[in-house]
């Protein structure tokens, strides 16, 4: 027996996963419509926060081009002001800065992670975050205000898409171009084009049929619902929603949508594990006594608890810390055999996921919904959630959860169908999230980058990363990327450490060669073997233990064993940030570039 606070057996706890696994790992689940070439659905990507203007096309001469103007970019552009780079020229599909911020207003939407750790530059802006963890506005209008505090808006090119990027050798520059007509040619070009930023439309058989609305919930349709991101829904008084998707975006919207519709059927496929959030004000008190440093000190120590390192005192102190850090750090004593490891670490396991399973049974009444309700799974085989609505709403006569685990049988003209039975519905909200984070770089950004001798990076990864540190590769002189999972560098919970990390490193590292007057780098290939051997060598081959999982993003829908190797992270499992950060910070100290061939000619400008 599982669940209900149910004694620890371990063979039946692992026949319940599996059968819960085998339930979702049906032929399909990972289909989707690929709006970069679908017609029927293209429009989901249109932006429908910020009204398109016509511009005459750009043609000029930069030192940056930074594609993509969400964290990523906009703290690289810092970076590199503060290196005394002049001109800079973010390019975003948006209509503004933001990235994920600028897309995700769906109600309900807030930071994940504490917002004194992810909202970044929090003392250089003087500024306090209103809540422990923040509203998306809030944290839109943060980065909207780096990025003014910068420069880095006024020349920014926004609702353009890069077309086609190309190294000119004679020129030593990247040639940009776009679908506004522009060619912008530039010295250096990163790429800060986000983990998760390709949307995620399933393809459900007939999908195309129904004749209500329909959005995803990163472009969500406030014209349609009424109100705007943290303002009551006004005009769904009379409408029924179909919410598709129970991730972090679908709990998150499922309150605001409940307080205002007629009915809501939430489609759930997997269950989530739902920790407690716990979120509030900021106490007025906050800011004092706290020393300058303190918020990457306290960035500092969230990575070192998740990272099982002895700390003082746990300043995150929410469900990462408890529980994703306890999971994925289990506890070895001395003596320990390797089996005696592996079931201690289940029974932790199991512990932590009958905390999430009690928390159903706690709070919704019914236990027919309450049992559907509940994750039969290891914890990390999903990115786990945290909300204090979301659960009760279930208890409102007009929400129904829908249980279909192995997905919608399809859509008509009226609505979803389950189990052969329709729902009428007169919306259907996507929020079925986002490519996966090892969706390939190449196809994240868009478009093509070709680097020297007409290869495009597309070709050059096509069997994996190659790289320097995950942020510079051999072929693509004068080329950055931010680093990012799945990219050779390191994962860190609050991606907000990462972004800093690896915008300081490109500002600093530009900062070198502009002093020697460098022309044009590259990554030796002695250099470049030898990180992505080191990568390879550190690789865990976790796929027996993630085949056991429910199929997620997480376990490459249910096929751990395709994961490549050489697409890890530097140290094991998700990495060591610490290290990585010591090795790039003695890059920098020593000051030689080792591991580039330098092109030192004089720059022209
Ligand atoms: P997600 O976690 O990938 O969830 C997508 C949901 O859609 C899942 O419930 C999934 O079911 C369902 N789904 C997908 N295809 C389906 C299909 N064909 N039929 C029925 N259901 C389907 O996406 P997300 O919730 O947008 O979150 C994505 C990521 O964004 C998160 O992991 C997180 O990293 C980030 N995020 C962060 C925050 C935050 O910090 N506050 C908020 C939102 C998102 P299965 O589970 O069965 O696949």
């Amino acid at each position: 027996m599982v669940g209900d606070g149910a004694v620890y057996d371990p063979d039946a706890v692992g026949a319940k996963y599996l059968a819960e696994r085998d339930r979702r790992l049906v032929p399909g689940r990972a289909d989707i419509r690929d709006l970069g070439t679908d017609e029927v659905f293209a429009h989901f990507r249109d932006d429908p926060f910020t009204p398109f203007t016509e511009r005459a096309p750009v043609h000029d001469d930069v030192d940056v081009v930074i594609i993509g103007g969400g964290i990523a970019g906009v703290l690289a552009g810092v970076e590199l002001r503060k290196a005394g780079v002049e001109r800079i020229r973010i390019v975003d599909q948006a209509g503004g800065i933001g990235g994920t911020w600028y897309w995700n207003r769906y109600p309900g939407v807030m930071c994940d992670v504490e917002s004194y750790v992810y909202l970044p530059m929090l003392e250089e802006m003087g500024y306090i975050p209103k809540d422990r963890y923040a509203q998306g506005e809030e944290i839109r209008l943060h980065l909207q205000a780096i990025a003014e505090r910068f420069d880095l808006v006024d020349d920014a090119l926004f609702h353009t898409g890069v077309t086609r990027t190309e190294w000119d050798e004679e020129s030593a520059r990247w040639r940009v171009r776009t679908d506004r007509g522009d060619e912008v040619t530039a010295r250096y070009y990163v790429l800060a084009v986000g983990i998760l930023n390709l949307l995620k439309l399933p393809a459900i058989e007939g999908m195309e049929q129904f004749q209500g609305r329909s959005f995803h919930t990163a472009r969500w349709d406030y014209g349609y619902t009424g109100g705007g991101p943290g303002e009551p829904l006004t005009e769904l008084g009379d409408q029924v929603i179909a919410l598709i998707g129970t991730g972090a975006t679908g709990i998150q919207c499922l309150p605001p949508l409940a307080a205002a519709a007629e009915h809501v059927y939430v489609f759930q496929r997997t269950p989530s594990a739902i920790g407690v959030r716990g979120n509030r004000p900021t106490e007025p008190d906050f800011a004092q006594g706290l020393d300058p440093g303190w918020q990457q000190a306290r960035m500092d120590n969230l990575q070192a608890v998740m990272m099982g390192r002895p700390v003082d005192v746990d300043l995150t102190d929410d469900g990462w810390t408890h529980h994703y850090a306890k999971v994925h750090n289990p506890p070895r004593r001395k003596g320990m055999d390797i089996g005696e490891y592996l079931r201690n670490a289940e029974a932790i396991d199991f512990e932590i996921m009958e905390e999430h399973r009690n928390r159903v049974a706690e709070l919704v009444a019914d236990p027919g919904t309450a049992e559907i309700l509940k994750p039969y799974y290891r914890y990390l085989c999903k990115r786990p959630c945290f909300h204090d609505e979301f659960l009760s709403a279930f208890n409102e006569p007009n929400v129904t959860l829908v249980d279909c685990p192995a997905g919608l049988d399809r859509i008509t003209e009226q609505g979803p169908v389950v189990d052969g039975h329709q729902y009428e519905v007169d919306a259907i909200i996507y929020g079925t999230g986002f490519e996966a984070e090892l969706t390939p770089l190449a196809r994240r950004a868009g478009h093509d980058i070709v680097g020297r001798h007409g290869v495009a990076l597309a070709e050059a990864w096509a069997d994996g990363a190659a790289s320097l540190f995950g942020m510079m590769s051999r072929g693509f002189p004068n080329l950055f990327v931010m680093p990012a999972p799945g990219q050779q560098a390191v994962v860190t919970v609050n991606y907000t450490q990462l972004a800093v990390l690896g915008a300081s490193f490109i500002g600093r590292a530009v900062g070198q060669l502009e002093a020697r007057g460098v022309k044009s780098f590259d990554v030796s290939a002695e250099a470049q073997s030898a990180w992505t051997e080191q990568i390879v060598g550190s690789f865990v081959d976790a796929s027996r233990v993630m085949a056991a999982c429910t199929p997620s993003r997480i376990n490459q829908e249910g096929h751990p064993e395709t994961l490549n190797p050489r697409n890890g992270n530097f140290g094991r499992g998700l990495g060591d940030y610490f290290a990585y950060r010591d090795l790039l910070e003695r890059w920098l100290e020593q000051g030689e570039c080792e591991g580039l061939e330098l092109d030192d000619q004089v720059v022209e400008s």
